[in-house]
């Protein structure tokens, strides 16, 4: 049997964050991992020559959260090349710019206003849309436009009526303050897998330990009082059970999100109104879901710069929204020489999943269309199709899905168990809002704030 301060379930970016910040803050801490890999839905594989990432595409963090995790832990997140452009389809390619740019004064007022407004203020806004907060200030249908497309690249709500205020607005202001740019993201210097073998570099030289290939089995509770984790021991019968190593513990940090959480934490230890907002948020529509393909080509394609992100509301054929850009652009080590690497998505309701006829027909007809918005695309000499949904990006950032109608990050009624994760009570955008989050529970387990990250919100 081990013992440690701290055990941390999962080695995404939220329990790397986690468990390194706690590290460099002298507490024994321990990261299990059931996969061989780090990085979680964002890891990134070699494939065929070319480097794919199964999850995150850009870092979106304009300096205050994951970055600010590095620089605690005697690491350099580095921003690489960033986004240049947003352009959108729509019966062909436009700047963003041009929705606004005959205005700019208007943009500048709403943005004073945003930047003005506390974020605290901000959570008073968890039940309603983007639109109703702009249109108390602006009538400009290109600035109110391009909040919105922003809104679809980051947080993949397609309809002006389901894009949450409090989320959208807390990353606007943040983007703006910080790097004085409406929507700021960026490939890691590093790779993507540089970025998480850092973290765990500063996990382990601060004396923290990481174990791969090993799978939490239940958060051992006992009379309300939280004992450790229990860890699955290496097995040869596909549903042995109980053969377990206890892993002792003050707390136990779970960076599960809330679709797999309760099969290690037992919900009869926790009260019924907790589970029941958690088994809420895991309905399927509720996933952020998409088709998606990554496609080589030898030529390099783009609608106007290379570094562009584009966007669109419904492709030719398709009444979906959708992203696509050249992840070459951002990263050249990511494909062979002389070839360029694409990935695109089409953003469908979590539902459709059942639905694999359709799907099939949809991939088809996106891919169709993909060639018709891209004409270069027709000679792609490579594929490879993927289905965002298990896991997927995220819990769709919705009114009432957001902010104050998640679940806590301190299970109520167990004292020492927190929940680090983006599909949590968190704000921010996937990789960097689950650095947040394991930033926000690390601080609730010191009882105090750590200096590095200044009086800047956390969650
Ligand atoms: C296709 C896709 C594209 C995305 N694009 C972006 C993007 O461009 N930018 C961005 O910032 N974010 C993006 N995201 C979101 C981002 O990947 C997530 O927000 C982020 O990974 C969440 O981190 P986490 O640590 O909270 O959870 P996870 O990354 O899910 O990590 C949880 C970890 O727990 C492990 N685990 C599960 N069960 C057990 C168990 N029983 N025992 C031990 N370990 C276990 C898992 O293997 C995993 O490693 C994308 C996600 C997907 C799926």
């Amino acid at each position: 049997m081990s013992r440690y301060d701290v055990v941390v379930i999962g080695a995404g970016p939220a329990g790397l964050s986690a468990g390194a910040l706690l590290a460099k803050e002298g507490r024994s801490v321990c990261v299990v991992e059931a996969s061989p890999w780090l990085g979680g839905r964002g890891v990134a594989v070699p494939d065929e020559g070319f480097k794919i990432n199964v999850g995150g595409h850009l870092v979106e963090d304009s300096g205050s959260g994951i970055t600010k995790v590095f620089e605690h832990v005697g690491k350099e997140l580095i921003h690489g090349p960033a986004s240049s452009d947003m352009v959108i389809w729509e019966d062909g390619w436009k700047s963003v710019r041009d929705l606004y740019s005959a205005d700019k004064t208007e943009l500048k007022r709403v943005i004073d206003i945003l930047l003005e407004t506390p974020y605290e203020d901000l959570d008073d806004w968890d039940d309603r849309t983007l639109r109703e907060w702009m249109l108390q200030h602006t009538r400009h249908e290109g600035v109110i436009a391009l909040w919105e497309f922003i809104t679809v690249l980051e947080a993949i709500t397609e309809n002006w009526w389901d894009h949450s205020a409090s989320d959208n607005l807390y990353t606007r202001k943040m983007h703006y303050s910080e790097k004085r740019v409406a929507g700021y993201s960026f490939w890691p210097g590093q790779g993507w897998g540089g970025m998480f073998n850092d973290l765990r570099d500063a996990l382990v030289e601060h004396g923290g330990e990481i174990r791969l290939n090993t799978r939490a089995s239940r958060v051992v509770i006992e009379d309300g009082k939280l004992q450790g984790l229990a860890v699955a021991q290496p097995h040869v019968l596909p549903n042995e059970i109980f053969e377990e190593e206890m892993l002792e513990a003050d707390a136990v940090i779970s960076t599960l999100p809330v679709w797999s959480v309760l099969r290690v934490v037992p919900e009869q230890d926790l009260p019924d109104w907790y589970v029941a907002q958690i088994k809420h948020l895991s309905r399927i529509e509720f996933r952020a879901t998409w088709l998606g393909v990554y496609l080589a080509t030898k030529e390099p394609i783009h609608a106007l710069d290379p570094r562009e992100l584009a966007t669109w509301l419904h492709t030719p054929n398709l009444p979906h929204a959708g992203f696509f850009f050249n992840q070459t652009a951002m990263d050249p080590t990511t494909s062979p020489d002389g070839t360029y690497l694409y990935v695109g998505g089409l953003d469908i309701p979590g539902e459709k999943v059942r639905d694999v006829k359709w799907m099939l027909r949809t991939q088809e007809q996106f891919e169709r269309d993909l060639a018709i918005m891209y004409p270069g695309l027709e000679h792609a000499f490579w594929r490879r199709r993927h289905l965002v949904h298990e896991p997927g990006l995220g819990v769709i950032q919705k009114p009432n899905l957001v902010g104050r109608f998640r679940p806590h990050w301190r299970a109520p009624n167990v004292e020492g168990l927190y929940f680090a994760s983006d599909t949590f009570r968190s704000r921010g955008v996937g990789v960097d809002r689950a650095a947040r989050a394991g930033l926000t529970v690390v601080e609730d387990y010191l009882g105090r704030r750590l200096s590095t990250f200044g009086d800047g919100w956390r969650y």
